[in-house]
């Protein structure tokens, strides 16, 4: 390994990916993320990319007013504008540059529909469209010369002085690295909600490095929770029944097996996903009761198989055969609008600094995100990124100067609990509709375990890291909501 490089790269999702796709092969670039390449919230995503390749029965004007409608109209409509023009383009660049598979019909890309678009337009691979995306991007990184990939480290620490220092943890060793050029890619904060979509990496570090490091951290309690989480509380990481589900028809019903959507909005179970959220927690406090449920039998069964394998499995697996009758379904923590605040090329208030992907706030998605937008704002942005910085680093030459991290004498190990108090703290505090007495109390006891975490001499380790990044991420949302 090398001590220094062009670019460092903290993230193998799909921004991740896509952003070293994008330098230019004259940059060294490292790649590093906390476990296996394929391991992240990319490779989740079920439902596909929203773009506007059919542009005779669809237009980009129309995915921008379906964003901004989605978006409560507080989005950042030039971000907005960016995403649906340049969107596309990326899209034919996954398909002809990379050889990226979509599912077609009849010799041509199927566009399928989601809550909020007023057109199909999502392209997608069965139901696994981040996967297939992940594994075919990470087969192109892999023959990059320039990329050096790092599986299973953690940035523990950053520095920045003249560029970046990080403090890299592999296994049981740390060692430092230094770098002109930063892009955090680091995806999510469900981890710090009891229940969420979210794979195990999504603990919100990348948000907790760039705040130790002074970047303007933007909306952080724009925290979308998603209506139809399977509803299986055993474990932490809930399964998604995607919004395609429902795109293709599904009704959602209430503990008496009855619609509901009709007395909340008149989009009905396609309505935006905060919307759909709301009325469960509506109708919710009118039955009485959390049992919710996702209807698709009415369509047929193989159709239901093949459109959607993967959810029809993994259900199946709990015992529930979605062709023949309802799932169980429950909101949860899906994504995050807010984050690491960056410009229309990604660069954070910190010089040198980018963001891209879930972990960055664009503002494309305003206060809720249209579904299929997140990857699609990825591969946008995470590409702006990467030609700003092989513009500049065209034009300047700068030798970063590796700070120390220093090694902790007597270092203690972390305590057990801190994860679960703050989760508990943050379900309590906001759980789709946010409750002012639990924001308070909770808000308290964060900075008290903030303080805690950074005055005592812990081990610095992957729990470590974790936890931290957890509380500073509680601290910032409970903060912006007092
Ligand atoms: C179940 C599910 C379904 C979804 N479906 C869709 C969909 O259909 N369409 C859509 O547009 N969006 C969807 N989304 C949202 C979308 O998948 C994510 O927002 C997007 O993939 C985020 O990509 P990313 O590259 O920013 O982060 P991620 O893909 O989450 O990658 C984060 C990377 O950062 C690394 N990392 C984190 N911290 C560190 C650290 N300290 N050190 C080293 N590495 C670190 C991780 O190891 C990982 O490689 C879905 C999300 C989920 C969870």
């Amino acid at each position: 390994m090398k001590k220094e490089y062009d670019v460092v790269i903290v993230g193998a999702g799909i921004a991740g990916l896509y952003g070293a796709l994008n330098l230019s092969p004259g940059l060294r670039v490292l790649l590093v993320c906390k476990e296996e390449l394929i391991l992240s919230n990319s490779a989740l995503a079920q439902g596909g990319i929203a773009a506007v390749i059919d542009t005779e029965n669809d237009s980009a004007d129309a995915h921008f007013n379906d964003t901004l409608i989605a978006g409560g109209f507080k989005n950042n409509p030039n971000a907005v504008r960016i995403l649906v023009d340049q969107g596309p383009n990326e899209v034919r660049a996954l398909i002809e540059q990379y050889g990226a598979e979509f599912d077609h019909e009849n010799g041509s890309l199927h566009f399928t529909l989601e809550g909020g678009h007023s057109k199909p337009r999502i392209v997608h691979y069965k139901d696994y469209t981040g996967r297939a995306v992940s594994e075919t991007l990470i087969e192109a990184v892999k023959k990059r010369k320039n990329v050096e990939l790092l599986e299973h480290a953690v940035v523990c620490g950053m520095a920045k002085g003249k560029g970046f220092s990080f403090d890299i943890l592999s296994g049981d060793e740390h060692f430092l690295v230094s770098s002109h050029y930063c892009i955090l890619a680091t995806g999510g904060i469900g981890r710090v909600y009891e229940y969420t979509t979210n794979s195990k990496i999504a603990t919100g570090d990348g948000i907790a490095l760039a705040y130790q490091l002074g970047a303007k951290i933007k909306n952080l309690h724009l925290v979308q929770f998603h209506p139809t989480g399977f509803a299986n509380h055993l474990t932490r990481e809930t399964f998604l029944i995607s919004e395609s589900v429902r795109g293709e028809g599904a009704y959602l019903l209430n503990c008496r097996r009855e619609r509901f959507m009709h007395k909340y909005d008149e989009r009905l179970e396609l309505a935006p996903r905060d919307v759909v959220s709301h009325a469960i927690m509506e109708e919710q406090k009118a039955t009485g009761s959390k049992e919710f449920y996702l209807d698709i039998t009415h369509k047929p069964a193989n159709f239901v198989r093949e459109r959607f394998p993967m959810i029809y499995s993994r259900v199946l697996e709990q015992g529930f055969d979605m062709t023949k009758e309802p799932i169980p379904i429950y909101p949860c923590q899906h994504y995050l609008m807010g984050g690491i605040d960056v410009d229309l090329n990604g660069k954070s208030s910190v010089d040198r600094l980018y963001a891209a992907g879930e972990c960055s706030h664009t503002g494309v998605h305003g206060n809720n995100r249209l579904a299929s937008n997140s990857l699609l704002e990825a591969l946008v942005f995470s590409h702006r990124a990467a030609d700003e910085i092989n513009r500049l680093a065209q034009q300047e030459q700068i030798s970063p100067v590796p700070a120390e991290f220093p090694e902790i004498q007597n270092a203690l190990p972390l305590p057990a609990g801190i994860r679960t108090e703050t989760r508990a703290i943050m379900q309590r505090a906001y759980f789709i509709t946010p409750n002012q007495q639990e924001i308070v109390n909770g808000y308290e006891r964060v900075c008290a375990l903030k303080k805690q975490l950074e005055t005592t001499p812990y081990r610095i380790d992957r729990d470590y890291v974790e936890a931290k990044s957890l509380v500073t991420v509680a601290y910032i949302i409970l903060k912006e909501l007092l």
